[in-house]
């Protein structure tokens, strides 16, 4: 398993489904932007496969270099790796809202505990606590190399969620872990912080961003006008409709 290079400055270096970057199957999609000067590590997946996630970190460039690791959120498949990225030397960025949840690796807060009894995670994980290095929210801009990474609010599919745009290539690149999919879809699940009005916000929000590119935390990319299917989303929730949940056999 490596680094699977998506873009001229994006690797994906983790993942629970993509055969030749796989780490974990619990992993989410654990995404490298670098410039060839600086960059940032986009969710940490479970922990569990993050000896393999940073040995592919280490095959484009050297860790010490990179500004950080951000945690789109507090669900275990993306922030569970957190601690692992302090351990290697990684500062993490999150939201207060992660930060605070993973102080404690709180279950509740995390709905970590109903996803495991849900046979989601196996019965022994556990979410290691971290420290965050730096809360970040929206319109905050992190620099890495001479790469410009804006971090932007998006509430819905859990409290705390950030997604980042960045430009490369001139392109706009948006990592968007569980906020939008291919497809036009979303992630709404049975939890204590899920919210669909919430949600409807994020998206039609998001769905006036000139985006290029989405990289989401599961399944498939969107390599050009992303745009279209992120406004197919915000139209879905302007009618007051749900869209497609990516959850849906
Ligand atoms: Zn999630």
């Amino acid at each position: 398993m490596g680094a699977v290079q998506v873009l001229d400055a994006v690797w994906l270096v983790g993942s629970g489904s993509h055969p030749e970057a796989l780490a974990d199957p619990h992993d989410c999609h654990c995404y490298l932007v670098w410039d060839g000067t600086g960059g940032i590590l986009v969710d940490t997946g479970t922990g569990l496969g993050a000896r393999t996630w940073l040995a592919a970190i280490a095959e484009v460039c050297d860790p010490a270099v990179l500004t950080g690791a951000v945690v789109t959120h507090y669900h275990a498949d993306h922030a569970g790796g957190a601690a692992a990225a302090r351990s290697a030397g990684l500062p993490v960025l999150a939201s207060a809202e992660t930060a605070a949840a993973l102080a404690t690796g709180d279950e509740s807060r995390t709905s970590l505990a109903a996803a495991r009894a849900a046979g989601v995670y196996p019965p022994g994980y556990r979410l290691a606590p971290a420290g965050v290095d730096r809360v970040v929210r929206g319109g905050d801009v992190v620099r890495a190399g001479g790469l410009e990474i804006e971090v932007v609010d998006a509430p819905g599919h859990c409290d705390g969620h950030l997604v980042v745009l960045v430009r490369s290539a001139g392109r706009n690149i948006l990592f968007s872990g569980d906020c939008l999919f291919a497809g036009g879809r979303v992630s709404l699940q049975a939890i204590h912080d899920c919210r669909l009005d919430r949600y409807a916000e994020t998206v039609i929000a998001l769905a006036g961003r000139e985006v290029d590119v989405l990289l989401p935390g599961h399944g498939d990319p969107v390599l050009r006008d992303a745009r279209v299917e992120i406004g197919r989303a915000a139209e879905s929730f302007r009618r007051l409709v749900p869209p497609p949940n990516v959850h849906t056999p």
